[in-house]
Protein backbone atom coordinates (compact mmCIF):
# COMPACT_ATOMS: atom_id res chain seq x y z
CA UNK A 1 0.00 0.00 0.00
CA UNK A 2 1.62 3.40 -0.93
CA UNK A 3 -1.37 5.60 -1.27
CA UNK A 4 -5.04 5.66 0.71
CA UNK A 5 -7.86 6.74 -0.42
CA UNK A 6 -9.97 7.93 2.43
CA UNK A 7 -13.77 7.80 1.49
CA UNK A 8 -15.24 9.53 4.40
CA UNK A 9 -15.21 13.28 6.00
CA UNK A 10 -15.07 15.39 9.52
CA UNK A 11 -13.17 14.00 12.63
CA UNK A 12 -12.57 10.03 11.02
CA UNK A 13 -11.48 11.16 7.86
CA UNK A 14 -8.99 13.91 9.80
CA UNK A 15 -7.95 10.75 12.10
CA UNK A 16 -7.29 8.10 9.41
CA UNK A 17 -5.20 10.21 7.33
CA UNK A 18 -2.67 11.38 10.48
CA UNK A 19 -2.18 7.30 10.65
CA UNK A 20 -1.38 7.07 7.48
CA UNK A 21 1.23 9.75 7.57
CA UNK A 22 2.45 7.84 10.58
CA UNK A 23 2.85 5.10 8.39
CA UNK A 24 4.33 6.60 5.30
CA UNK A 25 1.35 6.95 2.98
CA UNK A 26 -0.09 8.83 0.51
CA UNK A 27 -3.10 10.27 1.38
CA UNK A 28 -6.39 11.04 -1.07
CA UNK A 29 -9.07 13.04 0.34
CA UNK A 30 -13.00 13.19 -1.18
CA UNK A 31 -15.20 15.78 -0.54
CA UNK A 32 -18.66 17.31 -1.28
CA UNK A 33 -19.46 20.90 -1.89
CA UNK A 34 -20.29 22.11 1.89
CA UNK A 35 -16.55 20.15 3.01
CA UNK A 36 -14.59 22.14 0.12
CA UNK A 37 -12.77 23.95 3.29
CA UNK A 38 -12.77 20.86 5.48
CA UNK A 39 -9.61 19.89 7.81
CA UNK A 40 -9.15 16.87 6.53
CA UNK A 41 -8.96 18.50 2.65
CA UNK A 42 -6.11 20.65 3.70
CA UNK A 43 -4.47 17.17 5.39
CA UNK A 44 -4.26 15.13 2.89
CA UNK A 45 -2.18 15.11 -0.07
CA UNK A 46 -4.91 15.16 -2.92
CA UNK A 47 -8.29 16.17 -3.28
CA UNK A 48 -10.87 15.21 -5.17
CA UNK A 49 -13.83 16.99 -5.49
CA UNK A 50 -16.96 14.97 -5.45
CA UNK A 51 -19.53 17.60 -6.39
CA UNK A 52 -23.13 18.02 -4.96
CA UNK A 53 -23.98 18.30 -1.02
CA UNK A 54 -26.52 15.35 0.26
CA UNK A 55 -24.63 11.80 1.57
CA UNK A 56 -26.53 10.19 -1.09
CA UNK A 57 -24.68 12.41 -3.90
CA UNK A 58 -21.63 12.18 -2.29
CA UNK A 59 -19.89 10.37 0.17
CA UNK A 60 -22.32 7.10 -0.23
CA UNK A 61 -21.69 7.62 -3.93
CA UNK A 62 -20.38 4.19 -5.24
CA UNK A 63 -19.57 5.37 -8.69
CA UNK A 64 -17.90 8.42 -7.79
CA UNK A 65 -16.08 7.34 -5.15
CA UNK A 66 -14.81 4.09 -7.46
CA UNK A 67 -14.10 6.71 -10.27
CA UNK A 68 -11.59 8.50 -7.55
CA UNK A 69 -9.88 5.35 -6.80
CA UNK A 70 -8.79 4.73 -10.43
CA UNK A 71 -8.35 8.52 -11.27
CA UNK A 72 -5.96 8.46 -8.27
CA UNK A 73 -4.49 5.47 -8.72
CA UNK A 74 -4.72 5.04 -4.92
CA UNK A 75 -4.27 1.14 -3.71
CA UNK A 76 -6.38 1.09 -0.70
CA UNK A 77 -9.39 2.47 0.60
CA UNK A 78 -10.56 3.28 4.27
CA UNK A 79 -14.07 3.98 5.21
CA UNK A 80 -14.30 4.90 8.17
CA UNK A 81 -16.98 4.51 9.50
CA UNK A 82 -21.17 5.34 8.91
CA UNK A 83 -21.45 5.75 5.26
CA UNK A 84 -20.11 2.79 3.55
CA UNK A 85 -18.28 1.04 5.81
CA UNK A 86 -20.94 -1.92 6.21
CA UNK A 87 -22.03 -1.68 3.01
CA UNK A 88 -20.70 -5.18 1.51
CA UNK A 89 -21.18 -4.48 -2.36
CA UNK A 90 -18.47 -1.47 -1.61
CA UNK A 91 -16.28 -3.33 -0.44
CA UNK A 92 -16.72 -5.86 -3.19
CA UNK A 93 -16.28 -3.33 -6.10
CA UNK A 94 -12.91 -1.54 -3.86
CA UNK A 95 -11.50 -5.17 -4.53
CA UNK A 96 -12.59 -5.60 -8.00
CA UNK A 97 -11.09 -2.36 -8.71
CA UNK A 98 -7.66 -3.91 -7.63
CA UNK A 99 -7.38 -1.94 -4.29
CA UNK A 100 -7.28 -3.06 -0.71
CA UNK A 101 -10.45 -2.65 1.54
CA UNK A 102 -9.45 -1.64 5.16
CA UNK A 103 -11.75 -3.87 7.06
CA UNK A 104 -13.30 -7.29 6.71
CA UNK A 105 -13.97 -9.30 3.89
CA UNK A 106 -17.34 -8.65 1.82
CA UNK A 107 -18.87 -11.73 3.06
CA UNK A 108 -17.71 -10.98 6.16
CA UNK A 109 -19.83 -7.69 6.57
CA UNK A 110 -22.41 -9.76 4.93
CA UNK A 111 -22.74 -11.92 7.08
CA UNK A 112 -22.15 -10.03 11.04
CA UNK A 113 -23.21 -6.54 9.41
CA UNK A 114 -26.56 -7.65 9.59
CA UNK A 115 -28.60 -7.78 12.53
CA UNK A 116 -30.60 -10.56 12.14
CA UNK A 117 -28.06 -12.70 10.46
CA UNK A 118 -25.76 -12.04 13.46
CA UNK A 119 -28.06 -12.72 15.37
CA UNK A 120 -28.59 -16.21 14.41
CA UNK A 121 -24.72 -16.86 14.11
CA UNK A 122 -24.86 -16.00 17.82
CA UNK A 123 -27.87 -18.50 19.03
CA UNK A 124 -25.64 -20.97 16.87
CA UNK A 125 -22.52 -20.23 18.81
CA UNK A 126 -24.83 -20.38 22.22
CA UNK A 127 -24.24 -16.71 23.16
CA UNK A 128 -27.64 -15.08 24.67
CA UNK A 129 -29.41 -12.45 22.37
CA UNK A 130 -32.50 -10.77 23.58
CA UNK A 131 -35.58 -12.88 23.16
CA UNK A 132 -37.10 -11.76 19.99
CA UNK A 133 -39.21 -13.15 16.87
CA UNK A 134 -38.47 -13.86 13.61
CA UNK A 135 -38.72 -10.54 10.64
CA UNK A 136 -42.35 -11.29 9.26
CA UNK A 137 -44.96 -8.91 8.49
CA UNK A 138 -47.62 -10.85 9.73
CA UNK A 139 -49.26 -8.61 12.34
CA UNK A 140 -50.88 -11.41 13.75
CA UNK A 141 -48.00 -13.45 14.32
CA UNK A 142 -45.79 -10.82 15.55
CA UNK A 143 -49.09 -10.18 18.34
CA UNK A 144 -48.89 -13.85 19.12
CA UNK A 145 -44.75 -13.32 19.42
CA UNK A 146 -45.08 -10.28 21.59
CA UNK A 147 -47.57 -12.06 24.19
CA UNK A 148 -45.40 -15.02 24.17
CA UNK A 149 -42.56 -12.86 24.85
CA UNK A 150 -44.32 -10.65 27.16
CA UNK A 151 -44.65 -6.95 26.91
CA UNK A 152 -43.04 -4.42 26.51
CA UNK A 153 -41.39 -5.29 23.44
CA UNK A 154 -39.33 -3.10 20.68
CA UNK A 155 -39.54 -2.97 17.00
CA UNK A 156 -36.44 -2.62 15.05
CA UNK A 157 -35.05 -2.04 11.80
CA UNK A 158 -33.16 -4.97 10.31
CA UNK A 159 -30.93 -2.52 8.20
CA UNK A 160 -31.14 -0.13 11.19
CA UNK A 161 -28.71 2.35 12.49
CA UNK A 162 -28.12 5.29 14.66
CA UNK A 163 -31.68 4.21 16.71
CA UNK A 164 -33.62 5.08 13.90
CA UNK A 165 -36.77 2.97 12.91
CA UNK A 166 -37.02 1.91 16.54
CA UNK A 167 -40.36 2.00 18.40
CA UNK A 168 -41.40 0.76 22.00
CA UNK A 169 -44.55 -1.15 21.94
CA UNK A 170 -46.48 -1.41 25.84
CA UNK A 171 -49.60 -2.74 24.98
CA UNK A 172 -51.35 -4.77 22.69
CA UNK A 173 -53.30 -2.41 21.19
CA UNK A 174 -50.49 0.06 20.14
CA UNK A 175 -48.54 -2.77 18.38
CA UNK A 176 -50.41 -2.74 14.77
CA UNK A 177 -49.46 1.26 14.62
CA UNK A 178 -45.55 1.05 16.16
CA UNK A 179 -45.62 -1.69 13.40
CA UNK A 180 -45.86 0.51 10.68
CA UNK A 181 -44.48 3.53 12.16
CA UNK A 182 -41.27 1.55 12.47
CA UNK A 183 -41.39 0.19 9.03
CA UNK A 184 -42.33 3.36 7.58
CA UNK A 185 -39.04 5.11 9.00
CA UNK A 186 -36.99 2.22 8.60
CA UNK A 187 -38.08 2.46 4.68
CA UNK A 188 -37.56 6.17 4.79
CA UNK A 189 -34.04 5.92 6.20
CA UNK A 190 -32.54 2.89 5.29
CA UNK A 191 -34.62 2.21 1.95
CA UNK A 192 -35.37 -1.31 3.76
CA UNK A 193 -38.56 -1.44 5.36
CA UNK A 194 -37.89 -4.72 7.29
CA UNK A 195 -37.98 -4.92 11.28
CA UNK A 196 -37.92 -7.28 13.79
CA UNK A 197 -39.38 -7.64 17.26
CA UNK A 198 -37.91 -7.96 20.54
CA UNK A 199 -38.39 -7.81 24.12
CA UNK A 200 -37.93 -4.35 25.30
CA UNK A 201 -35.35 -3.82 28.66
CA UNK A 202 -36.48 -1.08 30.92
CA UNK A 203 -32.85 -0.06 32.00
CA UNK A 204 -30.24 -2.40 30.75
CA UNK A 205 -26.29 -1.02 29.87
CA UNK A 206 -24.72 -0.99 26.35
CA UNK A 207 -21.38 -2.06 26.42
CA UNK A 208 -19.39 -3.34 24.07
CA UNK A 209 -15.92 -6.01 23.07
CA UNK A 210 -13.27 -4.17 20.83
CA UNK A 211 -11.83 -7.68 19.04
CA UNK A 212 -9.38 -6.87 15.98
CA UNK A 213 -7.97 -9.99 13.66
CA UNK A 214 -5.91 -10.62 11.59
CA UNK A 215 -5.57 -12.47 7.73
CA UNK A 216 -4.03 -15.42 9.81
CA UNK A 217 -6.94 -16.25 11.83
CA UNK A 218 -5.64 -14.43 15.34
CA UNK A 219 -8.28 -12.73 16.89
CA UNK A 220 -7.45 -10.01 20.01
CA UNK A 221 -9.34 -8.74 22.51
CA UNK A 222 -8.93 -5.23 23.39
CA UNK A 223 -11.39 -4.85 26.40
CA UNK A 224 -14.39 -3.40 26.47
CA UNK A 225 -16.25 0.40 26.22
CA UNK A 226 -19.06 1.24 28.68
CA UNK A 227 -21.49 3.24 26.16
CA UNK A 228 -24.55 3.39 28.60
CA UNK A 229 -24.87 7.40 28.47
CA UNK A 230 -26.73 7.48 25.46
CA UNK A 231 -29.59 10.20 23.96
CA UNK A 232 -32.14 9.14 21.06
CA UNK A 233 -30.81 5.25 21.44
CA UNK A 234 -27.46 7.16 20.90
CA UNK A 235 -24.12 7.44 22.43
CA UNK A 236 -22.84 10.49 24.03
CA UNK A 237 -20.09 9.58 26.74
CA UNK A 238 -18.41 6.35 26.56
CA UNK A 239 -15.39 4.72 29.16
CA UNK A 240 -13.01 2.01 28.89
CA UNK A 241 -13.28 0.11 31.13
CA UNK A 242 -16.70 -0.47 32.15
CA UNK A 243 -16.98 0.65 36.14
CA UNK A 244 -18.90 -1.20 38.35
CA UNK A 245 -18.77 -4.50 36.24
CA UNK A 246 -18.29 -7.99 38.07
CA UNK A 247 -15.20 -9.41 37.09
CA UNK A 248 -17.00 -12.77 35.63
CA UNK A 249 -19.68 -11.04 33.55
CA UNK A 250 -16.27 -8.91 32.02
CA UNK A 251 -15.02 -12.07 31.31
CA UNK A 252 -17.77 -13.63 30.06
CA UNK A 253 -18.54 -10.55 27.53
CA UNK A 254 -14.70 -11.21 26.19
CA UNK A 255 -15.29 -14.83 25.66
CA UNK A 256 -18.39 -14.39 23.73
CA UNK A 257 -16.73 -11.81 21.44
CA UNK A 258 -13.48 -13.68 20.58
CA UNK A 259 -15.84 -16.51 20.03
CA UNK A 260 -17.90 -14.74 17.27
CA UNK A 261 -14.76 -13.04 15.79
CA UNK A 262 -12.80 -16.84 15.65
CA UNK A 263 -15.79 -17.87 14.23
CA UNK A 264 -16.52 -15.49 11.22
CA UNK A 265 -12.41 -15.50 10.78
CA UNK A 266 -13.20 -11.47 11.73
CA UNK A 267 -10.06 -9.79 9.99
CA UNK A 268 -9.19 -6.30 11.29
CA UNK A 269 -11.30 -3.96 13.61
CA UNK A 270 -14.67 -5.37 14.81
CA UNK A 271 -17.12 -4.30 17.60
CA UNK A 272 -19.18 -6.52 19.41
CA UNK A 273 -22.40 -4.43 21.27
CA UNK A 274 -24.14 -6.29 24.14
CA UNK A 275 -26.98 -5.21 26.81
CA UNK A 276 -26.17 -5.73 30.60
CA UNK A 277 -28.75 -5.66 33.15
CA UNK A 278 -27.24 -4.66 36.05
CA UNK A 279 -23.44 -6.12 35.65
CA UNK A 280 -22.52 -5.43 39.00
CA UNK A 281 -23.33 -9.27 40.22
CA UNK A 282 -21.79 -12.72 38.53
CA UNK A 283 -25.58 -13.68 37.35
CA UNK A 284 -26.07 -10.62 35.20
CA UNK A 285 -27.77 -11.52 32.17
CA UNK A 286 -26.02 -10.58 28.82
CA UNK A 287 -27.19 -10.12 25.82
CA UNK A 288 -25.86 -9.91 22.25
CA UNK A 289 -26.63 -6.79 20.49
CA UNK A 290 -25.20 -6.53 16.96
CA UNK A 291 -21.83 -6.51 15.41
CA UNK A 292 -20.23 -3.49 13.94
CA UNK A 293 -17.51 -4.35 11.33
CA UNK A 294 -16.07 -1.39 11.57
CA UNK A 295 -13.85 1.38 13.39
CA UNK A 296 -16.33 2.89 16.03
CA UNK A 297 -16.04 6.69 17.16
CA UNK A 298 -15.54 5.47 20.47
CA UNK A 299 -12.29 3.44 19.42
CA UNK A 300 -10.01 6.08 21.57
CA UNK A 301 -10.77 5.47 24.77
CA UNK A 302 -9.83 1.64 24.28
CA UNK A 303 -6.27 2.46 22.26
CA UNK A 304 -5.94 5.38 25.32
CA UNK A 305 -6.08 2.34 28.21
CA UNK A 306 -4.53 -0.45 25.75
CA UNK A 307 -1.91 1.53 24.34
CA UNK A 308 -2.51 0.95 20.83
CA UNK A 309 -3.40 2.60 17.72
CA UNK A 310 -6.44 0.83 16.42
CA UNK A 311 -6.12 2.56 12.74
CA UNK A 312 -3.01 2.51 12.25
CA UNK A 313 -3.49 -1.14 13.14
CA UNK A 314 -6.03 -1.66 10.40
CA UNK A 315 -3.32 -0.26 8.01
CA UNK A 316 -0.77 -2.25 8.80
CA UNK A 317 -3.12 -5.79 9.02
CA UNK A 318 -4.52 -4.43 5.70
CA UNK A 319 -0.68 -5.01 4.31
CA UNK A 320 -0.72 -8.51 5.58
CA UNK A 321 0.99 -7.76 9.30
CA UNK A 322 0.09 -10.33 11.87
CA UNK A 323 -0.78 -9.94 15.22
CA UNK A 324 1.35 -13.35 16.67
CA UNK A 325 4.13 -10.13 17.19
CA UNK A 326 1.69 -8.07 18.76
CA UNK A 327 2.17 -8.17 22.79
CA UNK A 328 -1.09 -9.21 24.96
CA UNK A 329 -3.17 -6.18 25.78
CA UNK A 330 -2.80 -5.08 29.02
CA UNK A 331 -5.43 -2.53 30.32
CA UNK A 332 -4.16 0.42 32.33
CA UNK A 333 -5.46 3.77 33.89
CA UNK A 334 -9.37 4.96 32.84
CA UNK A 335 -10.11 7.18 29.56
CA UNK A 336 -13.58 9.04 29.06
CA UNK A 337 -14.83 9.84 26.44
CA UNK A 338 -17.17 12.93 25.80
CA UNK A 339 -18.81 13.57 22.44
CA UNK A 340 -19.23 17.39 21.43
CA UNK A 341 -22.05 18.08 19.07
CA UNK A 342 -23.61 20.98 17.44
CA UNK A 343 -26.76 20.39 19.47
CA UNK A 344 -28.86 22.51 21.75
CA UNK A 345 -29.23 19.83 25.23
CA UNK A 346 -32.15 21.93 26.78
CA UNK A 347 -33.99 21.47 23.10
CA UNK A 348 -34.17 17.55 23.76
CA UNK A 349 -30.88 17.74 21.81
CA UNK A 350 -31.78 19.09 18.83
CA UNK A 351 -29.27 19.56 15.95
CA UNK A 352 -27.86 23.11 15.27
CA UNK A 353 -26.40 24.49 12.16
CA UNK A 354 -24.52 27.36 11.69
CA UNK A 355 -20.88 28.90 11.74
CA UNK A 356 -18.27 28.16 14.21
CA UNK A 357 -17.71 31.82 15.44
CA UNK A 358 -14.80 31.06 17.87
CA UNK A 359 -13.54 27.97 19.20
CA UNK A 360 -11.21 27.50 22.33
CA UNK A 361 -9.52 24.33 23.64
CA UNK A 362 -7.43 23.31 26.66
CA UNK A 363 -4.43 21.43 26.29
CA UNK A 364 -2.26 19.21 28.75
CA UNK A 365 -1.55 15.92 30.31
CA UNK A 366 -4.05 13.27 30.07
CA UNK A 367 -6.42 15.03 26.99
CA UNK A 368 -7.18 13.75 23.51
CA UNK A 369 -8.95 15.64 21.03
CA UNK A 370 -9.79 14.30 17.87
CA UNK A 371 -11.72 16.39 15.58
CA UNK A 372 -12.22 18.14 12.65
CA UNK A 373 -14.25 21.67 13.82
CA UNK A 374 -11.96 24.78 13.87
CA UNK A 375 -13.08 28.73 14.36
CA UNK A 376 -15.18 29.52 11.36
CA UNK A 377 -16.08 26.17 10.26
CA UNK A 378 -19.46 25.68 9.22
CA UNK A 379 -21.76 23.33 10.49
CA UNK A 380 -24.06 21.63 7.33
CA UNK A 381 -27.70 20.10 7.58
CA UNK A 382 -26.55 17.45 5.48
CA UNK A 383 -24.10 15.17 7.94
CA UNK A 384 -23.92 14.10 11.58
CA UNK A 385 -23.10 17.29 13.76
CA UNK A 386 -20.01 15.48 15.75
CA UNK A 387 -17.69 18.38 16.32
CA UNK A 388 -14.60 16.80 17.83
CA UNK A 389 -14.47 14.28 20.77
CA UNK A 390 -12.64 15.20 23.76
CA UNK A 391 -10.91 11.73 25.55
CA UNK A 392 -9.78 12.24 29.37
CA UNK A 393 -7.35 9.81 30.61
CA UNK A 394 -5.76 9.24 34.00
CA UNK A 395 -4.54 6.41 35.81
CA UNK A 396 -8.24 5.84 37.86
CA UNK A 397 -12.06 6.38 37.04
CA UNK A 398 -12.15 8.67 39.69
CA UNK A 399 -8.72 11.29 38.88
CA UNK A 400 -10.40 11.27 34.95
CA UNK A 401 -13.56 12.58 36.16
CA UNK A 402 -11.74 15.31 38.14
CA UNK A 403 -9.17 15.89 35.17
CA UNK A 404 -12.13 15.80 33.09
CA UNK A 405 -14.02 19.07 34.84
CA UNK A 406 -11.11 21.01 34.95
CA UNK A 407 -10.92 20.60 30.70
CA UNK A 408 -14.55 20.36 30.04
CA UNK A 409 -14.46 23.71 32.25
CA UNK A 410 -11.97 25.63 29.90
CA UNK A 411 -13.30 24.55 26.22
CA UNK A 412 -15.62 27.09 24.43
CA UNK A 413 -17.42 27.42 21.42
CA UNK A 414 -19.39 30.04 20.20
CA UNK A 415 -22.08 29.99 17.21
CA UNK A 416 -24.33 27.81 18.11
CA UNK A 417 -25.05 25.14 21.72
CA UNK A 418 -23.13 22.35 21.92
CA UNK A 419 -23.48 19.21 24.12
CA UNK A 420 -20.71 20.88 25.98
CA UNK A 421 -23.10 22.08 28.62
CA UNK A 422 -24.73 18.75 28.94
CA UNK A 423 -21.23 17.01 29.76
CA UNK A 424 -20.47 19.97 32.46
CA UNK A 425 -23.98 19.28 34.03
CA UNK A 426 -23.13 15.03 34.08
CA UNK A 427 -19.95 15.99 35.76
CA UNK A 428 -21.78 16.94 38.49
CA UNK A 429 -24.47 14.16 38.95
CA UNK A 430 -24.36 11.54 41.75
CA UNK A 431 -25.38 8.56 39.13
CA UNK A 432 -22.49 9.31 36.59
CA UNK A 433 -20.06 9.81 39.13
CA UNK A 434 -20.43 6.62 40.73
CA UNK A 435 -20.64 4.93 37.32
CA UNK A 436 -24.59 4.19 37.38
CA UNK A 437 -26.25 4.51 34.58
CA UNK A 438 -27.91 2.96 31.84
CA UNK A 439 -29.25 3.37 28.68
CA UNK A 440 -32.50 5.27 29.75
CA UNK A 441 -30.77 7.58 32.49
CA UNK A 442 -30.41 10.85 30.34
CA UNK A 443 -34.14 10.10 29.54
CA UNK A 444 -35.71 10.08 32.99
CA UNK A 445 -33.21 12.33 34.83
CA UNK A 446 -31.73 15.10 32.43
CA UNK A 447 -34.47 18.25 32.76
CA UNK A 448 -32.17 20.33 30.11
CA UNK A 449 -30.02 22.00 32.30
CA UNK A 450 -26.95 23.20 31.06
CA UNK A 451 -23.83 24.67 32.57
CA UNK A 452 -21.54 27.14 30.83
CA UNK A 453 -17.91 27.34 30.83
CA UNK A 454 -17.06 29.41 34.13
CA UNK A 455 -13.50 30.63 32.99
CA UNK A 456 -14.71 31.74 29.45
CA UNK A 457 -11.35 32.00 27.38
CA UNK A 458 -13.23 33.23 24.37
CA UNK A 459 -12.93 37.22 23.27
CA UNK A 460 -16.48 37.74 22.85
CA UNK A 461 -17.06 37.11 26.00
CA UNK A 462 -14.10 39.15 27.98
CA UNK A 463 -14.71 40.72 31.48
CA UNK A 464 -15.22 44.48 30.84
CA UNK A 465 -12.29 46.14 30.86
CA UNK A 466 -11.12 47.63 34.20
CA UNK A 467 -11.59 51.64 34.80
CA UNK A 468 -8.61 53.73 33.90
CA UNK A 469 -7.73 55.81 36.68
CA UNK A 470 -8.59 59.39 36.22
CA UNK A 471 -5.66 61.31 34.60
CA UNK A 472 -3.65 63.48 36.95
CA UNK A 473 -3.30 66.98 36.45
CA UNK A 474 0.30 67.82 35.87
CA UNK A 475 1.43 70.99 37.84
CA UNK A 476 2.15 73.88 34.62
CA UNK A 477 5.85 73.79 34.44
CA UNK A 478 7.42 76.51 36.06
P1 LIG B 1 -28.50 0.88 16.14
O1 LIG B 1 -27.81 -0.05 15.21
O2 LIG B 1 -29.62 1.66 15.50
O3 LIG B 1 -27.54 1.76 16.91
P2 LIG B 1 -28.71 -1.05 18.31
O4 LIG B 1 -29.33 -2.38 18.17
O5 LIG B 1 -27.21 -1.00 18.35
O6 LIG B 1 -29.25 -0.06 17.18
O7 LIG B 1 -29.26 -0.38 19.63
C1 LIG B 1 -28.99 0.95 19.95
C2 LIG B 1 -29.50 1.25 21.34
O8 LIG B 1 -30.93 1.03 21.41
C3 LIG B 1 -28.93 0.37 22.43
O9 LIG B 1 -27.67 0.82 22.88
C4 LIG B 1 -29.99 0.51 23.48
O10 LIG B 1 -29.89 1.77 24.11
C5 LIG B 1 -31.29 0.52 22.68
N1 LIG B 1 -31.85 -0.85 22.54
C6 LIG B 1 -31.62 -1.71 21.53
N2 LIG B 1 -32.30 -2.87 21.74
C7 LIG B 1 -32.95 -2.73 22.91
C8 LIG B 1 -33.81 -3.57 23.69
N3 LIG B 1 -34.13 -4.78 23.29
N4 LIG B 1 -34.30 -3.09 24.86
C9 LIG B 1 -33.99 -1.85 25.27
N5 LIG B 1 -33.21 -1.01 24.59
C10 LIG B 1 -32.67 -1.43 23.42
Amino acid sequence: MKKLLIANRGEIAVRIIRAARSLGLKTVALYSDPDAESLHVRLADERIHLGGSAAKETYLDQDKIISALVLTGADAVHPGYGFLAENAGFARRVREAGAVFVGPSPEVIALMGDKEQARKKAIELQIPVVPGAEVTDDTSFLAAEAQRIGYPVIFKAVAGGSGRGMRIVRTADELAAKFQEARDEALAGFGNAAVFLEKFLESPRHIEVQIFGDSFGNIVCFGERECSLQRRHQKLVEEAPAPNLHESVRARLHVYAVRLGKECRYESSGTLEFLVDGGTTADSPIYFLEMNTRIQVEHPVTESVYGVDLVRLQLEVAQGKSLDAVPAPQCTGHSIEYRVYAEDPSKGFSPMMGQARYISRPGGPGLREDGWAESGTKISPYYDSLLFKAIVTAPTREEALRLSKVYLDEYVVEGFETTLGFHRWVLTQPDFVRGLVDVYWISRNYDGTVVSAPRATSPFVLPPPRQSTPPVDVPPKR
